[in-house]
């Protein structure tokens, strides 16, 4: 396998106060408490690209692991791309549920996992509504890297299996999301937090999904990226990827980023329409979207800059569309967990308000066995 773009430097930066520190010792926050990016130009060359497999793997110069005895995948990714039609027209959705753990998240967890490995990190926390923890938890059995994940208690019973049959320790938090995020926190103190919401090569990982779908669509941006929002893990990498392709003069546009919200959990869209960055303080109302029920984004920010500097929008999704979605989606053989109708919610929505939107594409993030609502 190829070898990362010519030695780049490659730094954390942090999203507040700009400082900079190394990569080579590992953290996942600044001295100053903001979160970091990580400051790394990559260039890729698509001739690469020939006779390469089709996993997430193949854009090997833009995936910041330094050596490839450290990559820890299960050739995973390159998921379908498939042309759905919804009541208000046509979209495309990747198939993100295929993967390994059955959820997008274990793009990030490739990426992410591979730099813990790099690091010599032996045991981790993460805190997760189910997915981020299932998938982190695979790759650290495969790594065989110790693991602790700390969850609410409403999390589906499937996802717990799933996290303990790769052998994490599974934490059953007693309260909210917040309260499982606070418990992780804690325990960080101690032990490394593998954060999918704080640790930039998280994101890393999930701007594969800008590469696959340009890849896909050979070489030409949508017009539209559409994806629901929890921390926002999804859309702000899938939006670095694609500021990266439009920087390196391999696309010509920037898609505009469309991004959905449960009603019944909507900071973000609440900052959005009243022009804020500032996001409210948590409320919200139980969801089958657990997914992406986030009260306090930890990323909001920059989840509301992107959406601004993208010419995009949010969108708010009821419960009742989200069912209808669900249903709908199994009835045509794709099944996928509630969380996941929310984008097929959304972009129906969406589609049935602008007519002729042109190119839009979403993402199915999680696979019907996990969670069944
Ligand atoms: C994590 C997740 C999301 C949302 O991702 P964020 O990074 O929190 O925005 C959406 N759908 C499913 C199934 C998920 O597991
Ligand atoms: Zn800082």
């Amino acid at each position: 396998m190829a070898e990362m773009s010519p030695r780049q430097r490659i730094r954390f930066l942090c999203h507040q106060c700009q400082r900079e520190f190394p990569v080579r010792d590992p953290r996942w926050k600044c001295d100053c408490g903001g979160v970091l990016d990580l400051d790394f130009k990559p260039l890729i060359d698509l001739k690469k690209l020939e006779g390469r497999p089709p996993t997430l793997w193949r854009y090997r110069e833009v995936l910041p692991v330094e050596d490839d005895g450290n990559i820890v995948s299960f050739d995973e990714g390159f998921t379908p791309l498939q042309k759905i039609s919804l009541t208000g027209g046509e979209a495309f959705f990747k198939v993100d549920c295929l993967f390994p753990s059955g959820s997008f998240k274990d793009r990030g967890s490739s990426i992410l996992v591979s730099k813990l490995k790099e690091w010599g990190i032996r045991e981790v926390v993460e805190d997760s509504s189910g997915n981020a923890g299932s998938s982190l938890a695979g790759y650290c059995a495969r790594a065989g890297i110790g693991c602790h994940i700390y969850v609410p208690r409403s999390t589906s019973p499937a996802k717990c299996t799933q996290i303990e049959a790769y052998g994490a320790v599974l934490h059953r938090v007693p309260g909210s999301r917040e309260a499982a995020a606070r418990a992780a926190l804690e325990a960080a103190g101690k032990t490394y937090y593998a954060s999918h919401v704080w640790n930039p090569f998280f994101s890393q990982g999930t701007k594969t999904f800008a590469y696959e779908v340009c890849e896909q669509l050979d070489w030409r941006a949508p017009d539209w990226l559409a994806a629901a929002v929890g921390n926002g893990s999804l859309l702000l990498g899938a939006f670095t990827g694609f500021t990266e392709l439009l920087a390196a003069g391999i696309i010509k546009t920037m898609p505009r980023l469309l991004a959905f919200q449960a009603e019944a959990c909507a900071p973000l869209a609440e900052a959005f329409m009243e022009n804020s960055t500032h996001v409210p303080l948590p409320k919200k109302r139980p969801t089958a979207a657990e997914g992406i029920a986030v009260a306090a984004p930890k990323r909001g920010r920059q989840i509301l800059d992107a959406v601004r500097q993208s010419g995009g929008r949010f969108m708010t999704i009821a419960e009742a569309e989200i069912k209808e979605s669900l249903r709908m989606m199994w009835r045509q053989g794709y099944y996928i967990e509630p969380t996941s109708a929310v984008a097929v919610a959304g972009v129906e929505k969406f589609l049935r308000q602008e007519g002729a939107a042109g190119l839009v594409v979403s993402t199915l993030t999680g696979h019907g066995l996990k969670a069944s609502g």
